[in-house]
């Protein structure tokens, strides 16, 4: 039996936001806490950090939260663990919630960890289903790729915490009718307090959108060959208005950063185009890339599995077939 389990109550969901525009995932982890608490006469709160965000609680309303906490401030500009461990810690303390949802992306796999250890309670880490079942949190987690799925629960220890991956929970249409209220939360935190100092932020990425949310995206793996190999690839996401992507082993190599990487490991993502250039299709990539509608692959090897799985295959070697599709671009696009 859990401990204390009717000192516990309601779902919180961690929202993710930057420069004040909510980040997917955590739309799509409002729609799933509202179904979830609506089966189990819960309430559902959403858990607003950052500088100046406090006209997104509206929007978080429509999606399904009851109410809406804000911890506005200007230490909280950035994400930084130990501030957003230290805001969420002391709140969940006083409100004990019975469920926290974090999205499965670089902050909420960051965060989830340390407030689960912070409350003393156990993380069930980039799932891809919930359910209750008999007061309890089931998560659903692929393992090896996706040949198996194995349900995990927190038996004893409240609250019950996961972080959910993008994409595979589809968004629900906001209720532009729904009422809910906004509490302040006071940060007393002081900059002096933290030891983790933001010098500033560099952005890698051409369209400034997290690659989850790319409507289009240009994976490179290791047929690209080198670092080079992924500026060609960067030229052509550019001309596609395309997000790049990686498999995991061209970051091993330091050619292209964390971040890129997609898979079990790295990001799952949705587009509606991905083009995989020297991909070899493993089950490991394709469980993150699987969702795309059309897919594009460019391999010199027949028997590539990423093959099997794509919409339209080009045959040839990615430093032939790359730059002439570049080219052509390029003319269409008067820059020749
Ligand atoms: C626990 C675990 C977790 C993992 N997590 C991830 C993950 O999250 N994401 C991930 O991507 N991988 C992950 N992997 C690694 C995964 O198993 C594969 O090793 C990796 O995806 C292969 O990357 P690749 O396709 O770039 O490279 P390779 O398998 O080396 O394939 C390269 C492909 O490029 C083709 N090629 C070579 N040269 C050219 C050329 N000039 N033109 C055209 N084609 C060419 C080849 O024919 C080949 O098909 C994980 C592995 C493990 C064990």
């Amino acid at each position: 039996m859990p401990e204390n389990t009717e000192k516990f109550g309601g779902l919180w969901v961690i929202i993710e936001q930057r420069h004040g525009k909510v980040v997917k995932v955590s739309l799509e982890l409002l729609g799933e806490a509202r179904a979830l608490a609506d089966t189990a006469r819960s309430n559902v709160t959403a858990f607003l950090i950052g500088e100046d965000v406090a006209a997104i609680a509206e929007e978080l309303i429509w999606q399904g939260a009851d109410r809406v906490i804000i911890a506005e401030h200007t230490i909280c500009r950035y994400y930084r663990t130990e501030v957003y461990t230290d805001i969420i810690c002391a709140q969940a303390k006083k409100d004990k919630p019975e469920i926290i949802l974090f999205g499965a992306t670089c902050m909420g796999r960051d965060l989830a960890p340390r407030v689960s250890a912070r409350l003393k309670t156990g993380c069930m880490s980039d799932c891809t289903k919930l359910a209750i079942d008999s007061g309890h949190l089931v998560a659903t987690k692929p393992f090896f790729g996706r040949d198996l799925m194995t349900d995990i629960v927190c038996p004893v220890k409240r609250p019950q915490i996961a972080t959910i991956r993008p994409g595979v929970i589809e968004l629900t249409d906001p209720n532009r009718s729904r009422k809910g209220e906004t509490l302040s939360y006071d940060i007393r935190l002081r900059e002096d307090d933290i030891k983790v100092k933001v010098a500033g932020i560099l952005n890698e990425r051409s369209n400034n959108l997290p690659l989850e949310q790319a409507e289009k995206v240009v994976a490179g793996g290791m047929g690209v060959g080198s670092k080079e190999g992924f500026e060609m690839l960067k030229e052509l996401a550019g001309l596609l208005g395309a997000e790049l992507g990686a498999t995991n082993l061209p970051v091993d190599e330091g050619w292209v950063s964390e971040e890129f990487k997609i898979g079990q490991t790295g990001k799952t993502i949705r587009p509606k185009l991905y083009i995989g250039c020297g991909v070899s299709g493993a089950i490991q990539h394709s469980a993150g890339m699987i969702g795309s509608e059309f897919i594009v692959a460019i391999n010199k090897d027949p028997n590539a599995d990423i093959f099997k799985l794509a919409d339209y295959g080009i045959l040839g070697d990615v430093n032939e077939v790359i730059p002439a599709i570049i080219k052509e671009l390029r003319r269409q696009k008067g820059l020749a």
